[in-house]
């Protein structure tokens, strides 16, 4: 029996799913596919993603190919109730509320494991991380699974690295047309979606201050300056420091950018980026959030424990803390990603190209059950090179094919 706010919530979130159905081709096309060759007859399925419409469009794809799926949020910030209540309502199990609390949380995470999945389709590892450490006799009865996003596969290669790892596990994030575009267009434009529906600020003059310029950093610093904003990035890695100042940031550790940033975006998967010492550093007014992974890259708790006072702010999602002196910083969506806490998440193109490549990997992981290696896969090439065949195909464009004589000038090494 699901646990869910309200079923009644159903036809809101069946248009929500609608819409991003209209312009998710890939999707359509697998699950046409799926649909026809059911290759997860037989199989459950435990899902944790960020439960909004374009997942849920995901897991009704998935049990199109024959899973009985199971679903708990990967967030407690971005489950939506109403897409919640119309997965719910056609047939998946789902286990999630908005706002729910980190017991909830866990429970709900319990409940999805109490199906005895046979596929684990995860987004940072919660899955993966209490198999391991709280249901090793789940581990003979699963295939394997698929990991969304840059964090949960850090985890998912410390445990294996550590011996741990009980099944294989396909590393979705790693596929070109998951990072390239996921990561970077789709953070830079959802993150900014997040803090302005929250604020209501404009970016352009403000100086924009971004922390890491991976694939996610890349595509905030490349958003903020297109609306205007003055850019600094921090890194830890000189290589990609130089990328940034080359690209035309800024480059400034976190103590030199503390008094001078209006708006400070986290996006490393580190802990501890921005703690007391730069919160005591900082403009009166200063806004900070987080694009990811997880509540820890702000040290929002102290600011929790040590604020002389706290106020709202525009929203309940946008919160100051009055420090000693008389200063206020304001955090948006208590430190979680901001672009899911506080909005839909990626554009719905985006997680087209995502989610596809999930669909894929959890085929490829049915259809090569007890035949792949204890270890963490990347997804076979040639599937990545499909999705991004299609996916140009859908946006009506080509691309030249090599002739015979082109291909041997490629290969050859006389001059
Ligand atoms: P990445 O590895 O490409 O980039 C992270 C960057 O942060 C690296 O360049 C690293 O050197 C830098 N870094 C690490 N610690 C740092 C520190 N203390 N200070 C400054 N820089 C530091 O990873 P990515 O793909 O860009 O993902 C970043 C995080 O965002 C991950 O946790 C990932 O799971 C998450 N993510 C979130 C979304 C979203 O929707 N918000 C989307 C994709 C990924
Ligand atoms: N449980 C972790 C998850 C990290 S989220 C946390 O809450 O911090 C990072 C992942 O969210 C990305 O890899 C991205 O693919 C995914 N994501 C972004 N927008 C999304 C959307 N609209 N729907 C579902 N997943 C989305």
């Amino acid at each position: 029996m699901s646990e869910i706010k309200d079923i009644s919530l159903a036809p809101s979130g069946e248009m929500k799913m609608a819409w991003a159905k209209r312009y998710m081709p890939l999707l359509n096309s697998i699950e046409a596919d799926f649909r026809e060759k059911k290759p997860f007859a037989g199989l459950r399925m435990a899902i944790c993603l960020h439960l909004e419409a374009k997942s849920a469009v995901l897991c009704r794809v998935m049990m199109a190919g024959g899973a009985e799926v199971y679903v708990c949020g990967s967030n407690p910030l971005s489950t939506q109730d109403d897409v919640v209540a119309a997965l719910a309502s056609s047939g998946a199990e789902v286990y999630a509320t908005y706002g729910c609390t980190m017991e909830e949380y866990e429970h709900y995470i319990e409940m999805v494991l109490a199906s005895r999945p046979n596929i684990i389709i995860d987004d940072g590892a919660d899955l993966v991380s209490a198999i391991h450490a709280r249901h090793p006799e789940l581990i003979s009865g699963i295939i394997g699974g698929c990991e969304e996003t840059t964090t949960g596969i850090i985890r998912d290669k410390a445990l294996e690295a550590a011996g741990m790892l009980g099944f294989p596990m396909i590393c979705v994030n790693d596929a070109k047309c998951k990072h390239f575009f996921d990561n970077r267009y789709g953070t830079g434009q959802s993150v900014f979606d997040g803090v302005n529906r929250l604020t209501n600020l404009i970016v352009a003059g403000k100086e924009v201050v971004v922390a890491g310029y991976g694939w996610c950093g890349r595509g905030v610093a490349m958003r903020a300056k297109g609306l205007g904003a003055r850019v600094s990035v921090t890194e830890i890695d000189p290589v990609k420091a130089l990328e940034a100042m080359m690209d035309g940031f800024e480059v400034k550790t976190m103590d030199e950018a503390a008094p001078t940033g209006d708006l400070f975006i986290t996006e490393t998967g580190c802990c501890d980026v921005i703690t007391e010492r730069h919160f005591r550093k900082m403009k009166d007014g200063a806004i900070l959030c987080n694009g990811g992974h997880f509540d820890v890259e702000i040290d929002v708790k102290w600011l929790e424990e040590n604020a002389v006072s706290t106020c709202p702010g525009r929203n309940e999602l946008t919160k100051g803390y009055t420090l000693e002196g008389g200063k206020t910083i304001f955090i948006l969506s208590e430190g979680r990603l901001v672009n899911l806490a506080s909005g839909d998440g990626h554009p719905v193109e985006i997680m087209d190209m995502s989610f596809a490549i999930q669909a894929l990997g959890a085929q490829y992981v049915a259809l090569n059950r007890g035949k792949l290696e204890i270890k963490c896969h990347d997804i076979p090439a040639k599937v990545d090179n499909d999705v991004a065949a299609r996916k140009l195909a859908s946006c009506g464009m080509k691309v030249d094919k090599l002739t015979e004589k082109q291909e041997e000038y490629l290969k050859s090494w006389e001059l």
